[in-house]
C-alpha cells in the first residue's frame, strides 16, 4: 500500500503485502511508522527480495535496540547475497526498527510524553495501536502491517548492550520444533534455551504461530566481523532449509561445539567500585568459582562474586565502575525446573 510519497529514491509504504511486488527482483523501501511530535514519521527501511518462484517467507529484523550495530551488519549482509533470479519465496528485512534510538546509538527509544522518558522497544511486541507511547503504536504498525502479514518464520537479530557483552549465541525455545530445526543450523557455540519475558519480537511472531528465534551478535556498538560471518553462514542455511536458496549446507552447529543451557544465572553488583573479571566470555566456570572482584575508591578489595552455578560464561559487564544492582556476569546454565532470568538481550 503506497503512501504516494518518494523519499531519497524510495517509495513509502503504509502496509506490505510482499505477494504484490514484482517476482526476480529486489525492492527497497521506507514504511511509514509512528509520527513524532513535529508531525513528521520515523520510516524504516524495507529491503524485499522477492524470488522469481514462489516459496516460503523469511522475516529478518534489526534494530529493535539502537545500539546493537553487528545485528543491523549481519541482514544487511546476508541480503546483499540473495539473488532474487534464483530464489523460490521472499525474504523481508528491516534494519532500523528503533529508529530515534539508532539516531543516538542508544539501546532505548527516546519519548518525551511525561517529560524524558526511555523505553525499551524489546518489551512492547506486538504493539498497541491506542498505547500511550509512540514506541508501543511504532510496534503495532510494524508488526501488523509489515512484519507479521510476511513471514512464514522470522528471525531479530541483537547483541548486546552497551556497557554489557555478550558472547556469540542463540536464544530461543528448543522445546518448539521448528525453532530447533533453525537454531540448530548456526555454527555458533552457545545456545540460551529459553522463551525469556513477554513483549519480545520473537514471542508476539511464537504468540501468532510463526517460529521466531533471537541471535545474539557479540558487543554493542562495534562491528564484530567475525561474529557476524558465523551468523550470515547461519541464517544462509535457514534460507536453504526452508527451500528459499538453493545450494549446499555451509558450517551448522554440528562442526562446532555448542554449549546449551536453558537458564543465565546473573552475578549482581552489591557495591560500589571497579570490576576485575577473573573469567572471559565463553570460558567454563565451575559452582563456587571466583569470577570478579571489585575495589573502592582506596584499592581495598569490597566484594568478591562467585558463581553459584556450573556453566560458561555468555555475558559480562565491560564498563570498569559498576554500581550496586548492576549485572556483572551471566553465566548460561542448566537447571531444573528452567528458569527465566532477566537478560540484556
Ligand atoms: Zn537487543
Amino acid at each position: 500500500m503506497y503512501a504516494g510519497d518518494v523519499i531519497q529514491g524510495k517509495k513509502v509504504i503504509r502496509a506490505l503485502d510482499v505477494n504484490d511486488l514484482e517476482p526476480g527482483r529486489k525492492h527497497l523501501l521506507y514504511f511509514e511508522g509512528v509520527q513524532m511530535p513535529t508531525g513528521q514519521h520515523w520510516y524504516v527501511s524495507v529491503t524485499v527480495a522477492k524470488g522469481a518462484k514462489p516459496g516460503k517467507r523469511g522475516v529478518l529484523v534489526s534494530g529493535v535496540h539502537g545500539d546493537e550495530m553487528s545485528s543491523v551488519h549481519t541482514v544487511q549482509t546476508v541480503m546483499n547475497q540473495l539473488n532474487p533470479a534464483e530464489m523460490s519465496g521472499t525474504v523481508t528485512a528491516v534494519t532500523d526498527v528503533s529508529r530515534p534510538a539508532m539516531e543516538g546509538m542508544q539501546r532505548r527509544w527516546p519519548n518525551s510524553g511525561r517529560g524524558a522518558d526511555l523505553v525499551d522497544m524489546n518489551r512492547e511486541w506486538p504493539g498497541n495501536e491506542n498505547g500511550a507511547t509512540a514506541a508501543s503504536r511504532h510496534a503495532w504498525l510494524l508488526f501488523n502491517r509489515l512484519l507479521q502479514p510476511n513471514a512464514d518464520f522470522a528471525i531479530d537479530f541483537h547483541t548486546g548492550t552497551t556497557g554489557f557483552d555478550v558472547t556469540a549465541f542463540n536464544l530461543g525455545g528448543m522445546d518448539v520444533p521448528e525453532v530447533k530445526a533453525m537454531l540448530d543450523l548456526y555454527p555458533v557455540g552457545q545456545i540460551f534455551d529459553n522463551h525469556v519475558y513477554p513483549g519480545v519480537l520473537h514471542n508476539a511472531f511464537l504468540d501468532v504461530g510463526i517460529p521466531a528465534f533471537t541471535p545474539e551478535i557479540g558487543a554493542a556498538r562495534v562491528l564484530n566481523l567475525e561474529m557476524i560471518k558465523l551468523f550470515v553462514e547461519g541464517t544462509m542455511n535457514v534460507l536453504k532449509h526452508h527451500g528459499i536458496v538453493v545450494g549446499p549446507m555451509g558450517r551448522t552447529g554440528s562442526d562446532v561445539r555448542v554449549f546449551v543451557g536453558d537458564s543465565a544465572f546473573p552475578i549482581i553488583a552489591v557495591q560500589g567500585g571497579l570490576v576485575e573479571h577473573l573469567v572471559k566470555l565463553n570460558d567454563k566456570v565451575e559452582s563456587g568459582q571466583k569470577v570478579a572482584i571489585q575495589r573502592n575508591s582506596f584499592g581495598e578489595v569490597v566484594a568478591e562474586y562467585t558463581s553459584s552455578v556450573a556453566g560458561e560464561v555468555t555475558g559480562q559487564r565491560s564498563e570498569a565502575m559498576a554500581e550496586p544492582g548492576n549485572p556483572l556476569t551471566f553465566i548460561l546454565f542448566n537447571k531444573s525446573p528452567p528458569g527465566s532470568e532477566s537478560y540484556p538481550e
